[in-house]
This record gives C-alpha cells, structure tokens and sequence, in this order.
C-alpha cells in the first residue's frame, strides 16, 4: 500500500487484473503508461489550477473512456450477447450529492451522462433506455454501437467463452483468471477548497449476461466520498463490492472506528478477499493521504506525488 501527504491529491486506476507479464509487449505497455499519464495530467490540470475535485475526476476518467486500452468507453468488454452495456457512476463528497447511469449502449462518455444525472435531474441512478433518452434530452454525445467494438476485447470474449464451454465439457470449474480480468477504471481526488469527488466508469466484466450491473454505478459500491472521511472507486468483482457495500464500508470504518485510510481500505479489500473476490481500488482521505490496495497481480494506477509529479504503475 502507498501512502502520501499532500494538500491536493489525485489517484486514479485503470482496472485490477493486467496482461500477463509474458504477453505485455512495449507497445501495450507504452500505450498503458501514456493513457494513466494523460489521465492524471486532465485531473491534476484542473485541481493545480483550484478546479473542483468533481471536475478532476470526471476529467481523469473521460481520457481513460475514450483510449481503447481501457475497459470504459470506447474499450468497454463485451457481454456474453457480444453487446457492450456501461455502467458509470459520480458523487461529490461535500454535498453527498450522486449520479449514476447503468446498462448505457450508445453513450460515447457515461462519465458526462453521470454528472448530469447529479447535477441535472433530481435523481440519482438511472438505467438503459431511459438513461439513454435523457442523455439525448440533455444533450449527451450518442454514437453508434460499433463504436466500442475493439478487436482486442471481442477476442477476449472469445477466448473467456471457448474456456468456459471446456470447463463444461470436462466437468472443471470455471475461474477467471486475473488475465482474463480487464478492470474498470476510476479516479479521486482532493481539491483546494479540501473537498473528495469520486468517479468510476466500465464495461463491466467479460461475457457478463446482459442486463447485469456491478458495483461501478452503485453509490457506496463500488463509487463512494464523503468529505468527513474519503473518497473511493473500486475495480474486480463487483458483486463483492455490492455485498460488502465496500466503499462506504471504507467511510464507516473511518467516521466509526476511527481507522486510517490504508487500514481502512485494507480491511474491505481483505473482506473481499476472503469472501472470494479478486479486487483492488483506489481512496483519498481529506488529508491527502492515498491508498491502492489490491489482491490481483496487478492493477493499473497511478497518483500525483506531493512535487507534483505523476506516478504510475500496473504490476505488484
Ligand atoms: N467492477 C467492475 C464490475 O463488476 C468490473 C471490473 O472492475 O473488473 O462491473
């Protein structure tokens, strides 16, 4: 786990679970590298120049929809329909104020859809179609579905799909393996004024049966920040988010019990652990310390060091 002191902070990841370290090629590996890069560069822009936190994280999080490396957007997986179905969710920790979009199929950044659920309708989550038209009342970019298509996660349902029906045929059981595993992504950051924001965006898992949502756009799943403990975005298997509540477990184990942010954060990632998930996210406290635990043999991440440098990482 890393931790830092800062006035204004930023972490971000791209996803629990990476390539195996014997098929990363330099090319992926550069590719990786410059989209955490750029991403901590739109987020830590906005928080240098006293942006808010909610900018910054929506910031970080569109330049990762919109690169093809990353499992949101544009690289979102497909489902087990060869379909691509988005969730994404946002939330400002000064104001508990929330928005989320789940089942999106035609929105180019459900990051920008998220935000406007909070900051344009009363709600806080909705759904596919009627996510969809409010994105086009609210003037969200659509596109067209072939959009995110992207020959590297169709191979990946491919391949996930052929090793299932084996494992059928010879009785096995059938795991994912972190390699198979193409992580959500997500950033938090503190501002100037001392607020948290929170964003998450994915496509969800690989061959996920269509109509399935995660922990991305569940408030205090998977996205969660509050300003009196932390902000969090989690990536891996969702449905233990969603069990555990994690991220505002995270919070609670903060304001109740008074732990740090690692232990904290350490605590829910070694409950999902053991409960059988393969996990890791990402928090921020209001002091700027940061914390990116996780369980799988890599996770994509990155954070603004206290000079003001980006830092980033994908293995142990
Ligand atoms: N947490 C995401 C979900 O369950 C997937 C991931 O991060 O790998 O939808």
């Amino acid at each position: 786990m890393e931790t830092r002191e800062r006035k204004i902070g930023l972490v971000i990841h791209g996803g629990a679970g990476t390539i195996a370290p014997s098929k990363m090629t330099p090319e992926i590996e550069r590719d990786l590298r410059s989209g955490l890069q750029r991403s901590l560069e739109a987020g830590s822009g906005i928080l240098k120049n006293g942006g808010s936190s909610l900018d910054a994280v929506a910031a970080a999080v569109r330049v990762m929809e919109d690169d093809p490396r990353f499992n949101a957007g544009r690289g979102a997986v497909f489902t087990s329909a060869g379909t691509n179905e988005m969730d994404a969710a946002i939330m400002d920790g000064k104001t508990l104020k929330a928005g989320s979009a789940g089942a999106l199929t035609h929105v180019r950044n459900p990051i920008t859809l998220a935000r406007a659920v909070m900051d344009r309708s009363p709600h806080v989550m909705f759904v596919g179609e009627g996510a969809e038209a409010f994105a086009r009342q609210t003037g969200i970019e659509l596109v067209d579905e072939k959009y995110f298509y992207t020959e590297e996660r169709w191979n990946a349902l491919q391949h996930l799909q052929k090793a299932e029906a084996d494992a059928r045929a010879t009785g096995k059981e059938f795991a994912v393996s972190d390699q198979d595993r193409h992580g959500t992504i997500g950033a938090v950051a503190l501002d100037q004024a001392g607020n948290l924001a929170a964003a998450t965006s994915t496509g969800g898992n690989t061959n996920k049966r269509p109509g399935r949502l995660g922990d991305t756009p569940i408030i205090g799943a998977g996205t969660y920040a509050n300003n009196r403990t932390c902000a969090m975005s989690g990536t891996g298997d969702g449905e233990y988010f969603m069990r555990l509540v994690a991220g505002h477990e995270i919070s609670a184990l903060m304001e109740h019990r008074g732990l740090p942010l690692a232990q904290a954060a350490q605590t829910v990632l070694d409950q999902i652990t053991e409960l059988g998930g393969a996990a890791g996210l990402i928090a921020i406290d209001r002091n700027g310390n940061v914390a990116l635990p996780f369980n799988t043999t890599g996770m994509y991440r990155g954070y603004v060091d206290a000079k003001g440098n980006a830092v980033v990482g994908i293995y142990k």
